[in-house]
């Protein structure tokens, strides 16, 4: 592993989901330890070998390199709540003890109703002064995008609206129709260069993640390049990934919105005893030690899919 100087050790996890999110039910990826201490490279495998070497210069970054010094020492972040019905979406925001819920719409197989009452479910259970944003995963056309938009803002008001349409000229139309904030995700994480990529007429938020981008410094830089309030989310990984997102929201120089990092609480077990999960909707920014990689063991056919995935991408 040219790529690989430093790493002392390579596990691969696996941990079942509460819900189905993103179209999987089991997440798994690779943990990695070096002397800045542990790093995660779980790139989904809809990503190529090419894709997925930012995913690992952000792994290698963790446990070779560390990260720069923390402006703050916690991170306000919000709940997130899968395509589920209104009852269960009340009680994931219930139960999570944050004031900004991040709610998954258009999913695909549901109607316009279901996002409706999840969203007026949303907002009973955060009160009047909670904040909701939604993602749509870049699944509405222009058109569409205005009417529902317009719809659920009417509904429960509206934060912004997380790549409601696929295409960054989509996203600009859309921004002349609409008075409602529009945060680009799919358009800055899956770009050739996120750094150049033009978001001045599409989007008034940038979704930072940290593998996609290659890393929290690398993050730092697109923020940077941007110069738009970011929101930094998760690549839905394990606490040990999710220290990175805090890290990189501990450095941005502002942090105007929750971050979507709470996201530990999807899955049913965790590779650390004391998982990043949000108290009084906040995570502190602190290391992550994975002290429970035996009780998480990767079936043995992913285990060996992980490792030759990881030869390909440090090869
Ligand atoms: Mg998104």
């Amino acid at each position: 592993m040219a790529d690989a100087a430093g790493i002392d050790a390579v596990h691969v996890y696996s941990v079942p989901m509460r819900t189905r999110f993103r179209g999987i039910d089991v997440r798994d990826g690779v943990l990695v330890h070096g002397p800045a201490g542990w790093g995660e490279f779980s790139p989904f495998w809809d990503y190529g070998v090419a894709e997925s070497r930012r995913w690992w210069a952000a792994a290698r970054e963790a446990a070779v390199e560390g990260w720069p010094e923390p402006v703050r020492a916690e991170v306000p972040v919000n709940v997130t709540v899968p395509a589920v019905d209104p009852e269960r979406a009340h009680a994931i925001v219930a139960a999570s003890g944050c004031r900004t819920a991040k709610v998954k719409v258009a999913e695909p197989g549901q109607t316009r109703a279901d996002d409706v009452a999840r969203v007026e479910a949303v907002r009973a259970a955060l009160g009047p002064s909670g904040a909701i944003r939604v993602d749509a995963n870049a699944a509405w056309d222009v058109d569409t995008a205005v009417a529902r938009i317009r719809e659920l803002d009417a509904a429960v008001g509206l934060e912004y609206v997380e790549q409601p349409c696929a295409t960054l000229a989509e996203l600009a139309a859309l921004r002349r129709r609409l008075d409602v904030r529009i945060a680009v995700d799919e358009g800055v994480r899956r770009s050739a260069d996120p750094l150049r990529v033009d978001l001045r007429e599409a989007a008034d938020v940038v979704v930072l993640k940290v593998q996609p981008l290659g890393g929290v410094r690398a993050a730092l830089r697109v923020a940077e390049a941007h110069g738009l309030p970011c929101v930094v989310s998760s690549a839905l990984e394990s606490s040990v990934g999710i220290a990175a997102g805090v890290a990189l929201a501990a450095a941005l120089p502002e942090l105007p919105f929750a971050c979507g990092l709470a996201t530990v609480a999807l899955f049913t077990d965790d590779v650390a005893t004391d998982p990043l999960l949000p108290v009084d909707g906040a995570l502190p920014v602190r290391t992550v030690v994975p002290d429970r990689l035996t009780a998480l063991p990767a079936p043995a056919e992913v285990d060996a899919r992980w490792r030759a995935r990881l030869q390909e991408v440090t090869a």
